[in-house]
C-alpha cells in the first residue's frame, strides 16, 4: 500500500523547507521529497550575504541545513528520493519516486526550483567535468593558479568570477553584449578585482580539448566569436564556468500544470494556486523575476498557508 501524507512537498530549497516549516507548525502531516540536490541550489553556493537575519552572512549549505532542521523540529520529514511522476487525475494524488515507491497525498506543493543553463555549443557536453563547469563552488578548487573563463553578464557570473579569483591566477569574463545585467555592486567588485578581466561582445562557439593517455579528457582552448564582427579566434583555456542563468525544474509537470513558454509554473494572482486544485507552487519553479532565497522562502510560506486553508475547506 502507498504511504499517505496530507501534504507532499516536492523540492528542498528555501521554498520547500519554508513551506514544510509552516505546514508542520500548523500540525499537518508533511513530507519533503529532497530530490537529487538535497537543499537545492544554495548547497552549491558560497556565502549568502543577503538573507536577512544573518548579519555576517552564512554559507549556503549551512543555511539549508538550518532550514531543514528547523522544519524537522516541528515534525516535517525528509524523504531522500526524487519524484519521477505525478498523477493528479484522481484524489488523493499519487506520486512515484525514483525508487519505484508510490505515495499518496491530499495536497502537493511544488518547490522544484531551477537549474543552471548551458550554452549548448560544440564540445560542451564532451568536456563537462573536464574543464567545463557550471558551478565554481564545486569545481573552482581544481583550477589553482590557472587561467579560467566565466560566461555571462549577470550576478551569477560576477559571483562566480569573484569566487574563482581565490584559486585561479586570472579570470576572464566573457559576455555576449557590452552592457551588464548584474547589479552595480557585484559588477564593481569584479571591475576592481585585479585578477579579473572582461571580454565583451564575445561568445563561445566551441570547446576544444584532447584525450589524455589515461583516457580522461582535458579542455585546452576555446573558439571565441565576436558577436558584433563575427570574427573568430582560438584562445588557450584551462577551464570555463558557464553562468548564464537558470531553467525551472518543471519538466515533470509538463502538460499537467499551466506554465509559461519558458517552463515557469503559472500561479493564480498573488497566490500560490496552480490550475489544479490542491496543487500549489512556490520558489524559483514559478518565479522568473526575483529568484532570491528570501523571495523563495516567502512564497513557500504562502504555499503552506494556501494549502492549509484549502485542506481545511475540503474537510469543513
Ligand atoms: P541572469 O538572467 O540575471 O543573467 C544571465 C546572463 O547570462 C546575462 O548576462 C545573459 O546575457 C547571459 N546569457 C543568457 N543566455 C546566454 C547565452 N545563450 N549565451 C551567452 N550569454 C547568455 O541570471 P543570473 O543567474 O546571473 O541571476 C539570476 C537572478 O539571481 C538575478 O535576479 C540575480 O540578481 C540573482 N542573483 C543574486 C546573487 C546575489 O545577490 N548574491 C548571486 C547570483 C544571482 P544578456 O544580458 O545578454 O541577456
Amino acid at each position: 500500500m502507498s504511504e499517505h501524507h496530507q501534504i507532499c512537498i516536492i523540492g528542498s530549497g528555501p521554498a520547500g523547507f519554508t513551506a514544510a516549516l509552516y505546514a508542520s507548525r500548523a500540525r499537518l502531516d508533511v513530507v519533503v521529497f529532497e530530490g537529487h540536490q538535497p537543499g537545492g541550489q544554495l548547497t552549491i553556493t558560497t556565502e549568502v550575504e543577503n538573507y536577512p537575519g544573518f548579519e555576517h552572512g552564512i554559507m549556503g549549505p549551512e543555511m539549508m541545513d538550518v532550514f531543514r532542521k528547523q522544519s524537522h523540529r516541528f515534525g516535517a520529514q525528509s524523504i531522500y528520493e526524487t519524484i519521477t511522476s505525478v498523477d493528479t487525475s484522481t484524489r488523493p494524488f499519487t506520486l512515484t519516486s525514483d525508487r519505484d515507491k508510490t505515495y499518496t497525498c491530499d495536497s502537493i506543493i511544488i518547490s522544484t526550483g531551477a537549474a543552471a543553463k548551458l550554452l549548448g555549443s560544440k564540445g560542451e557536453q564532451e568536456f563537462m567535468g573536464f574543464g567545463v563547469s557550471a558551478c565554481a563552488t564545486c569545481d573552482g578548487f581544481f583550477f589553482k593558479n590557472q587561467h579560467v573563463y566565466v560566461v555571462g553578464g549577470g550576478d551569477t557570473a560576477m559571483e562566480e568570477a569573484n569566487y574563482l579569483t581565490r584559486f585561479a591566477s586570472k579570470v576572464t569574463i566573457l559576455h555576449r553584449r557590452d552592457e551588464f545585467r548584474a547589479s552595480k555592486i557585484m559588477l564593481e567588485r569584479c571591475q576592481n578585482n585585479p585578477k579579473i578581466e572582461f571580454m565583451v561582445n564575445t561568445t563561445v562557439d566551441e570547446y576544444i580539448g584532447e584525450t589524455l593517455p589515461s583516457g580522461l579528457r582535458k579542455l585546452t582552448s576555446l573558439k571565441l566569436r565576436n558577436t558584433v564582427t563575427n570574427e573568430e579566434n582560438i584562445v588557450p583555456a584551462d577551464g570555463i564556468f558557464v553562468a548564464i542563468g537558470h531553467k525551472p525544474n518543471t519538466d515533470l509537470f509538463k502538460g499537467l500544470i499551466d506554465m509559461d513558454e519558458t517552463g515557469y509554473i503559472q500561479t493564480v494572482g498573488k497566490s500560490s494556486y496552480t490550475n489544479i486544485e490542491g496543487v500549489f507552487a512556490c520558489g524559483d519553479a514559478q518565479d522568473s523575476v526575483y529568484r532570491q532565497a528570501i523571495t523563495a522562502a516567502g512564497s513557500g510560506c504562502m504555499a503552506a498557508i494556501d494549502a492549509e486553508r484549502w485542506l481545511e475547506a475540503q474537510h469543513g
